[in-house]
């Protein structure tokens, strides 16, 4: 899926966050598809190497939009998908055309290029009615030593589940415990979908950073409120997180990592360190570069980049 980064998104250069913070995502629209997106937000670009989280919400539960996203490039980061209801066909510019169902985790590292589509459509793609998609798109920044390196495709057909105080996390990257996700990441990352009942306490590496966010529940983390559709921003330094919710079941998404450590520069699709390196991106794909971003196996329309600001009109 794809979650295009707009201009204003500059804003958000990592701020010291000295205690837990929350910040409210913003409403926007990926594909026809209504999103949450709870980061990159104002003051925090990375939660480890984390960078991006979308949340696929559509208004209507009951007629959700199918996932549509013809054919577009990522340069610099690994993309994370993982489905709450529906379907999708993913496809890539590697070959990979692979079904994903809720429960089970897409990676795509892009390496120095990929591109790729996600095409939902029941009868054409899937054979099945599934309904629309609902599910969390997520971004990893790739560190410098992977960065421009060869691109790949994992997916894990199921995950392992860890058990928590009242409830239990479906590990989807990095380890919780004795527990670990099969899916490959280059730096101390962790990414849990976790469901409790009333309280719980997740322990959490206090040379982590993290974001906590509610699905379906508003949620005390130590003591501050965050809601749906927000995210609980937490600093480095604890060893346990107790997140509370007022009765009943709730579920989260825990996100953590070491800090990256290296300013990154996100443009739409694009993760690099610079704008030359962005420029060079839109160039190779505006300009069917097949070395750099080969062809995809989908009908759906291949989505043109935006000119970047920075690049003079006529070039
Ligand atoms: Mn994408």
């Amino acid at each position: 899926m794809s979650g295009p980064i707009e201009p204003t998104d500059e804003a958000c250069a990592n701020e010291p966050v000295p205690d837990i913070e929350v910040r409210e995502g913003r409403r926007t629209d990926v594909g026809g598809v209504g999103i949450a997106r709870v980061l990159p937000t104002k003051g925090r670009r990375t939660i480890g190497a984390w960078c991006f989280v979308d949340l696929m919400t559509p208004d209507d539960l009951d007629e959700p939009m199918p996932l549509e996203i013809g054919p577009h490039p990522h340069i610099g980061l690994q993309t994370v998908t993982w489905l709450f209801s529906g379907a999708a066909v993913h496809g890539d510019s590697l070959g990979t055309e692979q079904l994903i169902r809720p429960g089970q985790l897409n990676l795509m590292t892009s390496g120095h290029g990929i591109a790729h589509a996600e095409d939902g459509r029941a009868r054409e793609r899937i054979g099945e009615n599934v309904g629309g998609v609902a599910g969390a798109q997520l971004w990893i920044a790739l560190p410098e030593e992977t960065r421009h390196g060869a691109s790949r495709f994992q997916h894990l057909d199921e995950l392992p589940i860890a058990e928590l105080p009242s409830g239990e996390a479906s590990v989807m990257i990095g380890g919780y415990g004795h527990v670990r996700s099969g899916a490959v990441v280059d730096t101390p990352l962790v990414g849990l979908d976790a469901t409790f009942e009333v309280s719980t306490t997740v322990e959490t590496d206090p040379s982590f950073e993290y974001g906590v966010v509610p699905l379906d529940r508003s949620l005390k983390v130590h003591d501050t409120v965050v809601e749906p559709g927000s995210i609980a921003l937490v600093p480095q330094g604890q060893s346990e997180l107790p997140v509370d919710v007022d009765g009943g079941r709730a579920r989260m998404l825990v996100l953590g990592g070491e800090p990256l450590g290296e300013p990154i520069q996100m443009w739409w699709n694009f993760v690099a360190r610079n704008k030359e390196e962005i420029t060079d991106a839109w160039r190779a794909w505006q300009g069917h570069d097949l070395d750099r971003f080969a062809s995809v196996p989908s009908d759906l329309p291949r989505i043109d980049a935006p000119r970047p600001p920075w690049v003079p009109s006529g070039e």
